[in-house]
């Protein structure tokens, strides 16, 4: 069984409170015998110079740090040598100061359970002993009679005393479990304090810490040691408005929980974290009712607070992009119904009116088209299906698609193949698709020449396919916007064409979702090249029907051998 000493500095039981009153309570008690000349030793200056002794020593529990109960075993064995010498060399050995030798076997009991009653004990008996040699010169039959059942009387009243104070032997053994198991539960939840990704912070009644995980420290961004250190000297918080506010101040306002996003700590220039604060009240009840205190569980919500913020702004920029082209198919619509409605019907401007409308409701379907297509790519989650397929089949697939577009431009579409392609496993739509868009926007920003795609391998695991168009090229301050989202160019060809602006910003996302990366080369009138380089193998997720192939053919490759 493992032994626990019920030692502790906090315990009430045997604070300076009560220890400096009884040895104070000595000091008048030899004082009284001596001046009554009852005591043994009738010499004033070494009883005196005892009962300053003893008065010095009763209050040096008020010295920090020396506290009884941190230093007990010093104190212990101190009490037991100067009750000891008392009783031999000043006071009557078989007087009633003998029974001042109760408190301490309850004392080394206390804080030594058994061995320490028999180790007390033991000095007890060897006291009386001494003593009696001591003035009795001799102990003699008579003596021993006197000394036994003082002793023994002793000894009872100790068990009586001890067992009223601290309970019998079972509800002594029940609270000692008790403490191995509430030590054992403080153990289990420090390691999973610490093991929590949240920082979590422990303060007492005066705001200082007295408990944290390793998380705050990562939060605090510092390696120093943070217990006694006062909360508000090291979690600097701000509210919304750049306001510093007291951690303490938010603790002590709270009557139970307090849960707030309110609040951050400013890093340097405009950067700063975004905390979820969680405040709850600790409060203990009996004995140790005074001690409270407050957990501080603190979550760094940066990355949550700026993706809402994005998706506010989205849903702002979208709604503003589709308000245009509703209330200029509105307008015509409404236009076109006021023409029908005249006695003199118009039928040219009706129907100018009509196609201007229908012409919006189409941009409107490609934007709501475009913006699916978005949401389908940036679901992360979702696993990609990958294939293996030859480049040269879903080229071919785009050129048949798009050749008489270009054409009806009057523009020329070509493919140019490097003889020797690797086969890609990748997701076949996500490739189909970030090309198809390219190919769109050369046709649709090309008006003379035409459109090459070529296809060639960098090296053995990436392959790159140019679409390089002769048309109106994007100025260099531009170039790094064309990824953003409803971003357009201001010039005024792309502004004579169709178009949501969502194209591009959605092709990165596909090329990143499948592994590939971006790039453009163009020149202000002169065209552009829009490249996409892929690995020839996509990392993110197993090739579903190849994998079973490649694994077969390893499999059959070993067996051969
Ligand atoms: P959209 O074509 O619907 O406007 P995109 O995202 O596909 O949207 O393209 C964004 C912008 O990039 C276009 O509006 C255009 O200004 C520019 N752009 C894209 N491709 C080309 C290209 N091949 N040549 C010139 N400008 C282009």
């Amino acid at each position: 069984m493992v032994q626990v000493s019920l030692s502790s500095s906090d315990d009430v039981s045997l604070s300076p409170k009560l220890v400096t009153p009884a040895a104070l309570g000595v000091v008048i008690l030899l004082l009284i015998n001596f001046f009554t000349k009852q005591t043994f030793n009738s010499n004033r200056t070494v009883v005196l110079s005892i009962a300053v002794a003893l008065t010095l020593f009763a209050f040096s529990h008020f010295i920090p740090h020396l506290k009884f109960g941190k230093a007990h075993a010093f104190y212990l064995y101190s009490y037991h040598w100067i009750l000891a010498g008392l009783l031999i060399f000043i006071v009557p050995v078989l007087s009633y100061y003998l029974y001042l030798w109760v408190m301490l076997i309850c004392m080394a009991e206390f804080f030594y359970q058994a061995k320490g009653t028999i180790i007390s004990g033991t000095a007890l008996l060897a006291t009386m002993l001494l003593g009696t040699l001591y003035q009795y010169n001799g102990i003699t039959k008579d003596l021993l009679f006197k000394i036994i059942p003082e002793f023994s009387l002793i000894l009872v009243v100790n068990l009586i005393l001890t067992r009223l104070v601290f309970g019998n032997r079972q509800s002594r053994k029940v609270l000692s479990e008790k403490i191995v198991r509430a030590e054992y539960e403080h153990g289990r939840l420090l390691a999973l304090i610490n093991s929590m990704s949240d920082a979590v912070v422990a303060v007492n009644d005066e705001g200082k810490i007295t408990t944290y995980n390793a998380a705050v420290l990562d939060l605090l961004d510092t390696n120093k040691t943070l217990s006694d250190t006062l909360i508000d000297d090291v979690l600097l918080l701000q509210d919304a408005k750049g306001e510093s506010v007291l951690p303490f101040e938010l603790a002590k306002n709270t009557k139970h929980i307090k849960k707030t996003s309110d609040y951050h700590i400013p890093l340097d220039r405009n950067d700063h974290v975004d905390l979820d604060i969680n405040i709850s009240r600790i409060g203990t009840s009996g004995l140790l009712a005074k001690q409270q205190g407050y957990i501080i569980l603190l979550r760094d919500i940066t990355k949550e607070k700026s993706l809402d913020e994005e998706r506010d702004l989205f849903i702002s920029e979208v709604s503003h992009e589709l308000r245009t082209p509703i209330t200029i198919a509105e307008g015509e619509l409404s236009m076109a119904v006021m023409l029908a409605e005249k006695p003199e019907t118009d039928a040219k401007a009706i129907k100018e009116s009509v196609v201007r409308g229908h012409d919006q409701i189409v941009f409107l379907a490609d934007m709501v088209n475009d913006l699916s297509a978005l949401s389908r790519a940036q679901r992360d989650d979702i696993q990609i299906d990958v294939e293996t397929f030859k480049i040269e089949d879903v080229m071919n697939e785009i050129l048949t698609t798009y050749k008489p577009q270009a054409e009806k431009r009057g523009l020329w579409l070509k493919l140019e193949m490097a003889p020797t392609l690797p086969e890609i496993a990748t997701s076949r739509l996500y490739f189909r698709e970030i090309l198809q868009n390219f190919v769109t926007n050369a046709i649709k920003y090309t008006d003379h020449g035409g459109v090459i795609i070529k296809c060639q391998a960098v090296d053995r695991d990436n392959v790159i396919i140019d679409v390089i168009d002769t048309g109106a090229g994007i100025a260099k301050t531009e170039q790094s916007k064309v990824y953003d989202k409803f971003w357009r160019s201001e010039d005024p060809y792309t502004r004579s064409t169709s178009g949501t602006g969502l194209g591009l910003f959605i092709t990165a996302k596909l090329a990143h979702r499948i592994g590939g990366t971006l790039r453009l080369t163009s020149k202000l009138k002169e065209g552009s090249t829009f490249s996409l380089l892929l690995p020839v193998k996509a990392k993110r997720s197993k090739d579903k029907v190849n994998f079973v192939k490649s694994e077969l053919a390893l499999l059959l490759d070993k067996n051969d051998s």
